[in-house]
């Protein structure tokens, strides 16, 4: 049994997204039954085809929230899914405002596109869907999606977790406690914080009070302003006794037995 995370990039945010400094495809997860893109931003399937990852075979999707970063090649995966929309196939995992719409907000996903899934879920915190060899969990946000949900995905390996966007909140601690990887979008360093996103010291914070630390915290969503995002890991590691990385484009995680993971990083980019 074999479970693997691969980052497509390790930006977020309007600017990093708009440049491009950072990679914003999201990342995803391999195991022997799913295929599961998480957060497809723009640029998702070109970054697959540069590291060489065919986008044939992945059965499912799952997209956060409602914002262009997270989104935009939604539907472009789930053509692959469903072999360029010739079969019904796979399952779409998301909340109520990418696949319904909400306010201002259109549905991001068509519904041409989510008639194709064999399954569509829309989740709110603490909801959970089942698919192949996992278990979704969504967990709740403070952003400006009032929908937007993370994940706490359960693999035979152990739990991965995903904060999604949101600002520091209390429910985060349990919604992640005890996941062996923590995957946080951390868009500014230090204590600069910002309204509707984490920062460095809100991670620091919200894994010091968890019962079970994680093995390994990815930071991922990097803003324009996080300029050393190594040096960065490092404040944080130092901070809260755990290991710590930045996401990267082509970085692999493969899961291992408790207490152990391999990480390694495809090509040296952003
Ligand atoms: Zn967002």
């Amino acid at each position: 049994m074999r479970v693997e995370i691969i980052f497509l990039g390790s930006g977020g945010g309007r600017w990093a997204t708009i440049t491009q400094t950072r990679g914003t495809g999201g990342f995803r997860i391999h195991t022997e039954k799913t295929k599961l893109h998480i957060d497809p931003g723009p640029g998702a399937l070109v970054r697959m085809k540069d590291l060489k990852i065919t986008p044939w075979g992945t059965n499912a999707l799952f997209i956060s929230h409602c914002h262009p970063d997270h989104y935009t090649d939604g539907e472009v995966i789930i053509e692959a899914m469903t072999k360029g929309m010739t079969q019904k196939n796979g399952v779409i995992i998301s909340n109520f405002t990418v696949l319904e719409g909400f306010g201002d907000f259109e549905n991001a996903i068509s519904k041409y596109h989510q008639s194709k899934a064999l399954k569509r879920y829309i989740l709110y915190p603490k909801d959970s869907a089942k698919i192949y060899d996992m278990e979704l969990v969504a967990t709740k946000t403070k952003h400006g999606d009032p929908y937007g949900i993370g994940i706490r995905i359960k693999t035979k390996k152990g739990d991965i977790g995903y904060t999604g966007d949101t600002e520091y909140i209390d429910s985060l601690i349990e919604d992640f406690d005890g996941v062996r990887v923590f995957i946080a979008n951390i868009v500014r360093k230090k204590n600069e914080r910002i309204r509707g996103h984490l920062c460095s010291n809100d991670v620091i914070d919200l894994v010091n009070s968890m019962n079970k630390k994680p093995e390994l915290v990815v930071m991922n969503h990097m803003g324009v302003k996080m300029t050393n995002p190594e040096k960065e890991a490092n404040y944080i590691a130092e901070n809260i006794g755990t290991n710590v990385i930045p996401a990267k484009l082509g970085l692999k995680i493969e899961l291992l037995e408790e207490g152990y993971l391999s990480y390694m990083i495809g090509q040296e980019k952003k």
